[in-house]
Order: structure tokens, then sequence, then C-alpha cells
């Protein structure tokens, strides 16, 4: 019998199978060279933390990025900026508008979020360079860190846009004269084009998506395209702003923070796990890909992506010890340990074992333990500064924890090394105790 695909693979080319007959909605035509696409063209594709790349159909065939190059180049302006000067020039309200609104605040001119053109071209003209080769290569070099490979532009896109993106202008020269566009509105279009009409393939775009999902880190080339937290201010625009006026819905519905662009181009990010990337060029009423809004609504569901949803641990934090009050052997060491990557979810746990128990030493093995966040490390630092305050022994094995000269704790370089110092034996004075009796925990 012949054995297919991986399960992964297998799920998305089922979707991609049923969803290739969905009919309905039009490629855009009003940047005339759009309506030349191939109605029936539909990729799809995943990429995991780790790298791991899925596909299926047309994932490799080349489109214009057009709106989903904006929250990519939101996170330039962040990375240049920072969050408080972007913030002055593009908010980060749901318009509840179509994606060519003149949707600007009253008063200040300042467009509602950078999802929509007018926002889009606000964070455009804010991007930095001598002149216009300087700050488009800077937008070039950024889209292609997020892709992992040098991207380009469809020149023919960019020319059709160019000849008929006189809306776009309009919206240009309304925000100037209400002091929100940074510079001439002309130069901010044209770049703004310019980057709408960079090719990537879906293979690319959820790869891109991926790096927003792993904290800025492009997991394919494992370099860094912005800070992690450059990377959760975009997810959160896109989370409330990515779908244009169907972004409620979405949110509702996918549970995902996501993009979708003109061309047919749609990603979707699902933090710390996958990122997604649809290709299918008829859009819905609200300029969103038909097939993709149902591909990955549906990628979504079989998945368990929803972000309301609470994600499963990899693995149980604490691992393998017996419960702290069973009584061990006077001035032995009662052990937790813990294992894989800790944060604030995991460090509660920790630090909840930790603190049970009948008041004697204490071992915190972190031997297994992968990643340490600064929320973990702090918690668990307290944590064992108050047992120490209280009294109580307190070891630790593995490195995860820092070296600190004025620690409280003593540090093992394994069990079975906490497990032969007598130390505290010859302070209970009984020295050797514990011999031949009931082991307190395992190696
Ligand atoms: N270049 C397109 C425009 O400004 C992008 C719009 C979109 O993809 O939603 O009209």
């Amino acid at each position: 019998m012949a054995v297919g695909p991986d399960v992964v693979t297998e799920a998305l080319a089922d979707i991609h199978r049923r969803l290739g007959s969905l009919d309905g909605g039009e490629p855009a035509s009003y940047i005339p060279e759009l309506a030349r696409a191939d109605p029936g063209g539909f990729g799809l594709a995943l990429v995991s933390m780790d790298g791991h790349r899925y596909a299926a159909g047309d994932a490799q065939e080349p489109f214009t990025l057009q709106s989903v190059s904006k929250p990519f180049v939101y996170a330039l302006a962040l990375s240049e900026l920072g969050l408080d000067e972007v913030s002055r020039w593009v908010g980060a309200e749901p318009s509840g508008e179509a994606f060519n609104a003149i949707s600007l605040e009253d008063g200040t001119g300042r467009p509602s979020n950078a999802m929509i053109n007018a926002g889009a071209i606000a964070t455009t003209a804010l991007v930095p360079g001598a002149g216009a080769d300087e700050r488009f290569e800077r937008i070039l070099d950024r889209l292609s860190a997020f892709a992992g490979r040098r991207l380009d532009v469809d020149e023919a896109v960019y020319a059709s846009e160019a000849a008929t993106g006189d809306r776009n202008r309009a919206l240009a020269y309304l925000m100037r004269g209400a002091g929100s566009l940074a510079c001439d509105p002309l130069a901010a279009t044209d770049l703004y084009f310019r980057q709408c009409a960079v090719r990537a393939t879906t293979a690319d775009l959820a790869v891109m998506a991926a790096t927003l999902g792993n904290g800025g880190v492009n997991p394919v080339t494992g370099r860094r395209a912005v800070s992690e937290a450059v990377a959760v201010q975009v997810l959160s625009v896109m989370a409330t702003c990515g779908m244009y006026d169907a972004s409620g819905e979405w949110l509702l519905r996918v549970g995902l923070p996501a993009k979708s662009g003109v061309s047919g181009g749609l990603i979707a990010v699902s933090p710390a796990r996958f990122g997604a990337a649809c290709w299918s060029p008829p859009l819905d009423g609200a300029g969103n890909p038909v097939r993709g809004t149902a591909a990955l609504r549906e990628l979504s569901e079989r998945f368990g992506l929803h972000l309301m949803l609470s994600p499963a641990p990899a693995a149980p934090t604490i691992v393998g010890e017996p419960p702290l009050d069973a009584a061990p052997r006077a001035g032995a060491f009662a052990v937790v340990a813990a294992q894989g990557a800790l944060d604030f979810t995991a460090a509660e746990r920790v630090l909840f074992e930790l603190e049970a128990g009948s008041g004697g030493p204490v071992l915190l093995d972190l031997g297994l333990v992968t990643r340490l966040d600064a929320v973990a490390e702090a918690m668990i630092t307290a944590t064992l500064a108050r047992l120490a305050a209280r009294g109580r022994r307190v070891a630790v094995v593995g490195d995860a924890l820092p070296e600190r000269p004025d620690a409280p704790w003593e540090r093992f370089g394994s069990r079975a090394a906490a497990r032969a110092d007598r130390t505290a034996d010859a302070g209970a004075g009984k020295p050797g105790g514990g011999a031949g009796g009931a082991q307190p925990y395992g190696d």
C-alpha cells in the first residue's frame, strides 16, 4: 500500500482539494494588472516554529504582496522609530470600514490603523532613508528578512498601480493637508505602490507569518527580523484590524491575527505555533480572498489554533518526583524537578511545589529546562530567596538560573551529587543517616 505524505501535508492537501471548487468572488481589477490573475490559482502553506515547512497546491507561484506587505512595513517603522513615535502618525483602532476608506481621525487627521491604505501610506512615509531608492531598499531588505530570501518587485504590477492609484494619492494629499503624513504625498504613495508590488510565493508568506509568530526570529534562517516587542505589537494590530471591516467576524470564527491583500494573498499567525498562508485571487465584498478565508478558518478549526483556546503545555512542568510531604530522611533534600520552557504559567506550578512540603531542605532540578523566560526566572529566584529567608536549605541543579555571587542557594552538578552531600545530615546530627532507608527522590 502506498503511504502518503505526512499528516500535516495530507491535511493541507485535503483542505486544498475540497476548497478548490469553492466559487464566488472576483479577482481585483481596479489595478488592471491584477485582473490578469488566474482565478483558479490556489496555494496553501504552513511553517512551524521549528522551521518545518508544509504546502499544498500552487504554493510556489509568485504574486504581489499588496496589503500583506502592510504589517511588515509597520514592523519596520516600529523598529526604526518605536511605538510612541509611530502612534503619533497612525492609530491602532479598527476602522470598521473598507480598505481604501477615507478613515481619518477627527481633529488630527491620523488614519485609524496601519492595515488600511491610509494608515499604510502614513506608515510607509515614516520609513527613513536619504532618498526614494534607499528608503525602498530598506523596505525590501526587511521584507526579505521576514521571508528568508531576497524578494523582488513585479514591475508590471507596480506600473499598473502607479498609473491608476489616484485614490491612494488623494488619501495621501488629505493626510498631508491634515498634518498626518510625514513626507511628500507623491513620494509616499510611490514607495507604497512599490512595496505592494513586491513579489513572493505562498510558501514565502508562511515563513513571513511564522517569523511574526516566532517573536521576530525567522524560524527557517534563524535570523532575527524584528524584536519580540515589535512582533507582538504588529500581531496585536493584525488581530483587530487585519481583515478590514471583517476583522471582528474573523477573530470570532478563525481567531488568529491575519492580513489579507487584494492579489489574493492571506497570512495568519498562530503565535508560538505556526505561520500560515494562502493565495487565491477571487475576493469577497470586503476585499478578502474567498478561498483563503475558508481555508484558514478550516485550518484553525482542524488544528485547534484559535487564540482564545488555552494552549496545552507541551509537557508537564513538574516531572517524576514524589510529593514533598512524603517524609524524607531527615536532612535530605526533597526534589522539585522541572522540564521544558518555563514561562509565567509553568513557573507558578514550580513555585507552588516549592512552597509546599514540610519545610526541610529543597532541591530544584532545572537540568531539563530548555528555556527560562525573564518572568519565570524572576518568580523562581524570588521564591528560592523566600525559602532561604525562612531558614530552609535551598539548592539547584542545572545552569538555567544565572550565577549570582549573592545567591542564597547552593548549586550541584546533579541530583546524585546533591544526594551524596552530607552537610545537612551532619547539621541534623545524623551522619550517614538515610543509608538503606527510603529514598526521598529518584535520580
Ligand atoms: N496596493 C493596494 C491598494 O492600495 C493594496 C490594497 C490591498 O491589498 O488591500 O489599493
